[in-house]
């Protein structure tokens, strides 16, 4: 925090979440499709459909995992592939194997895979095999910036397996106090991230200091459903299904839990909105998605 404090219950958050994403790392694509059926897919389409970057846009994309809202960026601005490109954003496990035998790439992983401190400077991030890459041609560019290495190194393999070998940069650090310098981004995103963090307020605030005058906050997040009876069906299937899904699918009950509880933890979407606004951005809207599961939180810094 600013007083260099922080209460056991909220470094406990922070060491659980570490270990919830380290965990499910490997298999966080398969299980976003199976927990969603698909939908998480949907929303994002939708997410980058009302974000609808210009080319030449700077964005960051904090907690940006294993890179499914950099790689729609990069689509929907029309950043160029090496060619060798998948029609889909989700790689075939043969694909996965493939590159991690790449000698290069496997020697950049072990070593990044250490447990150090987030706050690492670019020259240690380079070491780390966390690449800074040029804007594509058209000035294009995407940082996708991650506390988690493991999430981080999925989504590099994935970046590589897609083909785009400009346009995006990988950086390790925490979303509530990054290294990176002020009102130097067009555009911030945030799916599916914000709720993992310990001090959402500071995360927002963070974001604000990070934009350009004029630049967009974006965020995606899990939201209150307000309809008593599709929300208790959907409490059955979050408190009853999604852990069992976890454990048949990734082996590990525990994390599946854990997501599930941070989801009914999270500000609803109006009080995330004043949560928004307090940080300083203005023109704050937001929009349902599948009847609240999921919400869009979108404002400007003016
Ligand atoms: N944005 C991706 C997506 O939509 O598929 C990944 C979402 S995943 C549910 C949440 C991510 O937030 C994880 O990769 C996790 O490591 C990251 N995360 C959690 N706490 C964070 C923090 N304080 N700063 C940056 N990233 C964080």
């Amino acid at each position: 925090t600013h007083f260099g404090f922080q209460s056991v219950a909220e470094e406990e958050k922070e060491q659980k979440v570490y270990e919830v994403f380290e965990n499910v790392a490997s298999s966080y694509d398969v299980m976003n499709d199976a927990m969603s059926v698909g939908i998480h897919r949907l929303w994002k389409d939708a997410f980058l459909e009302k974000f609808s970057p210009s080319p030449g846009t700077k964005l960051l994309d904090v907690a940006g995992g294993t890179g499914d809202i950099a790689f729609r960026f990069l689509k929907h601005v029309g950043t160029p592939t090496s060619g060798n490109v998948l029609d889909d954003f989700h790689m075939p496990r043969d694909v996965t194997a493939q590159v991690y035998l790449d000698p290069a790439e496997s020697t950049s992983s072990s070593s990044s895979s250490s447990d150090e401190e987030t706050s690492h400077t670019a020259s240690q991030q380079a070491k780390d095999g966390n690449y800074a890459t040029q804007p594509d041609a058209m000035g294009n560019h995407v940082t996708i910036c991650d506390i988690n290495q493991a999430m981080l190194d999925v989504g590099k393999q994935r970046a590589k397996a897609l083909g785009y070998t400009t346009g995006l940069s990988w950086v390790r650090g925490n979303a509530e106090c990054l290294p990176l310098p002020d009102s130097s981004f067009d555009a911030y995103t945030i799916a599916f991230g914000i709720r993992n963090c310990t001090h959402v307020q500071e995360v927002l605030n963070e974001a604000y200091r990070l934009l350009k005058p004029g630049g967009r906050f974006m965020c995606l997040e899990f939201s209150e459903v307000k309809n008593p009876l599709l929300r208790s069906a959907y409490d059955t299937y979050s408190f009853q299904v999604i852990p069992v899904m976890g454990q048949l699918i990734a082996g590990d009950w525990k994390s599946y839990q854990y997501l599930v509880e941070s989801i009914r933890q999270f500000p609803n979407q109006e009080d995330f909105a004043a949560m928004i606004k307090s940080a300083g951005f203005r023109m704050v809207t937001f929009q349902n998605l599948t009847f609240g599961v999921a919400a869009i939180h979108s404002g400007y810094k003016i």
